[in-house]
């Protein structure tokens, strides 16, 4: 639960981690296979990008020195100004609902999203908790 109260923390952002569930430890700290940038609705990729991510993979398996780059993508992760995705209700709209706003977590928290969506439009209520610190109202009127 955040400290607003939603039923999920903004997505950290920048770097990847693992992590040891039993003690909590960073096993390790890097980014392989894709990078984070605050860039806005920017899908260009870098050359810097790239360099990092391969001089990482070569870290981790060398034996991949002569292996070929053969697509290289940039692609967004579509975030809300407060880190929270943006899931309810569109105030000053019938029928109109919002599931967005995810970051990098889109695919963990799309059965919360999507339970507590499916409630709000049946019931006009969900009891997924922290739910209403998601509502688009947040943001005011459209
Ligand atoms: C590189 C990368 C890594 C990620 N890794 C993770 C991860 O490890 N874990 C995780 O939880 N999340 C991850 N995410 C985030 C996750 O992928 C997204 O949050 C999630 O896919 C969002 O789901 P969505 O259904 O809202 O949107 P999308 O998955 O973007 O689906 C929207 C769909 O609508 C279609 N569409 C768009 N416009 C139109 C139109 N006009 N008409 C018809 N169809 C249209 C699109 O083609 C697309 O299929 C990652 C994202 C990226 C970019």
């Amino acid at each position: 639960m955040s400290p607003l109260g939603a039923p999920c923390n903004a997505p950290p952002w920048g770097e990847l981690i693992a992590v040891d569930l039993s003690s909590g430890e960073i096993k390790w700290k890097s980014i392989l296979g894709t990078t984070e940038e605050l860039v806005g609705f920017d899908e260009t990729p870098t050359n810097e990008a790239r360099d990092k991510i391969m001089s990482d993979l070569l870290k981790m398996i060398p034996s991949l020195l002569d292996a070929e780059l053969v697509q290289h993508t940039a692609c967004l992760r579509p975030l809300s100004d407060d880190g929270l995705p943006i899931v309810g209700k569109v105030p000053g709209w019938q029928n109109l609902y919002l599931g967005t706003g995810a970051g990098r977590k889109g695919i963990l928290w799309s059965t919360g999203m999507c339970h507590g969506l499916t409630e709000l439009i049946l019931n006009g209520a969900t009891d997924v908790p922290g739910f209403a610190a998601l509502d688009p109202a947040r943001f005011g009127q459209a």
